[in-house]
């Protein structure tokens, strides 16, 4: 029989804002915000007056009125990342980082050496504390979701240690929201009848989910209600572009087919690489042409920059103009049936690194570049938009030029944010 894995989730608590408080010490122990018009992060102090991340900074301060709002200190975020990263590399090589603050550690080989996984979990938040000084959370089970319910369970800077013979007592009396890829608007879904308990979704039947919550959502939650995660820690070894196409028909060129499809296209691969922690340097448009009666012919037009791109706009804006130098190419051809991106040359754990407020103010009608104020800005409304589609779904909020102009219930603070970039 194979061994059962030790899966750890370790994730660090209201990682910005406890970097800003470990930064000055003047702001430890108050409410404070990263951010402005939409709240980043925000502190426990604030967290427990109802402030949360994706917020705009009015209701924030509604609810908080002492909340002090500060700057995002983004190179600081990923230096200290990083460090915490280098800790947990110490216990295992397989660490598969899911995010700026958050990693899986697979600790399985690594008993004999260290212990067992509380203390090795008890281990991590102690040097992470006394090295690096902030408070981390560690969640330990035989699964990843599970590892990962336990650190969220663990939270505000604690340690959770699920005993391999009572995983499904842990799980099943807990609330449904915790489980991955349920937010508040399927909690309500599932409300309605009667599931609260994640027990209470596993005892469903896989075809009331599936007509409930679609095919493949209802078969996910499904499974992982009944503790089914067969997910391994994948350490590095990530894959080397990232990129979506779409096939529309035989349409005739026009601007606004070709920036409402790259917008659309640029959403979604610049959203699954933020997701990924990571940004690319070379951006790869396909264009095919559409011949009546004849399978099209495709062209690919591409360009390496200095700086890795992650951000929608800058994507985007990139993409169009490749798209529009390989139709200049071919002025005979006047219809086209797919248009497809993608990005290589990738980085790892690069989110932040693009938007150190480093760079010189660029003209007006230069890309905005990483570090500089619109590059910082475009990054700040990136990880508004992740965060609320990361709570309420795809179709919540995004760009004007994708979903605005078709969405009326997007918050004004988004709006603000994307239509004029401060
Ligand atoms: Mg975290």
């Amino acid at each position: 029989m194979a061994v059962r894995p030790t899966i750890l989730h370790a994730d660090l608590d209201a990682f910005y804002a406890s970097v800003e408080q470990l930064l000055d010490p003047s702001l430890r122990g108050l409410p404070i915000a990263v951010g402005g018009g939409v709240v980043l992060a925000a502190s426990y102090e604030a967290k427990r007056f109802g402030v949360a991340g994706g917020m705009s900074g009015h209701r924030a301060r509604q609810l908080c009125p002492s909340l002090r709002f500060v700057g995002g200190h983004f190179r600081e975020y990923m230096r200290l990342g990083d460090e915490v990263m280098t800790i947990l590399g110490d216990f295992t090589p397989f660490v598969q980082r899911i995010s700026i603050d958050e990693a899986f550690l697979d600790v399985t080989g690594s008993l004999h050496l260290f212990g067992p996984a509380e203390v090795i979990g008890a281990e991590i938040r102690r040097r992470v504390r006394e090295e690096i000084g902030l408070p981390i959370s560690v969640g330990a089970a035989s699964n990843k979701h599970l590892a990962k319910i336990a650190s969220q369970v663990a939270k505000p800077d604690g340690l959770v240690v699920v005993p391999p013979d009572g995983e499904v007592d842990f799980l099943h009396p807990l609330p449904v929201g915790l489980v991955w890829g349920i937010g508040p608007v399927t909690q309500a879904k599932l409300a309605e009848r009667g599931i609260r308990t994640i027990g209470e979704l596993a005892a469903s039947t896989d075809g009331a989910l599936r007509s409930l919550l679609g095919a493949a959502l209802g078969a996910k939650v499904g499974g992982l209600a009944r503790n089914d995660d067969q997910r391994r820690v994948r350490p590095g070894g990530r894959a080397g572009s990232v990129g979506s196409q779409s096939a529309f028909g035989r349409r005739e060129v026009s601007e606004e087919l070709v920036r409402e499809v790259v917008g659309g296209l640029a959403d979604r691969v610049a959203g699954r690489l933020r997701k990924g922690g990571r940004a690319g340097r070379t951006i790869t448009v396909r264009v095919r042409f559409a011949v009546p009666g004849a399978p099209g012919r495709s062209i690919t037009r591409s360009h390496t920059g200095p700086d890795a791109v992650c951000t929608t706009l800058t994507l985007a804006e990139v993409a169009e103009r490749l798209v529009w130098s390989a139709l200049a190419d071919h002025p005979s051809e006047r219809h086209i049936s797919l248009l497809a991106i993608s990005v290589s040359n990738l980085v790892d754990q690069p989110v932040l690194q693009l938007e150190l407020p480093v760079g010189e103010p660029t003209a007006a009608d230069e890309t905005p570049r990483p570090g500089s104020p619109a590059g910082s800005a475009r990054w700040a409304v990136d990880h508004s938009i992740d965060a609320v589609r990361a709570k309420f779904g795809k179709g919540a909020v995004g760009y004007a030029r994708v979903a605005l102009g078709s969405h009326r219930d997007v918050p004004d603070e988004f709006r603000e944010l994307v239509e004029k970039p401060p």
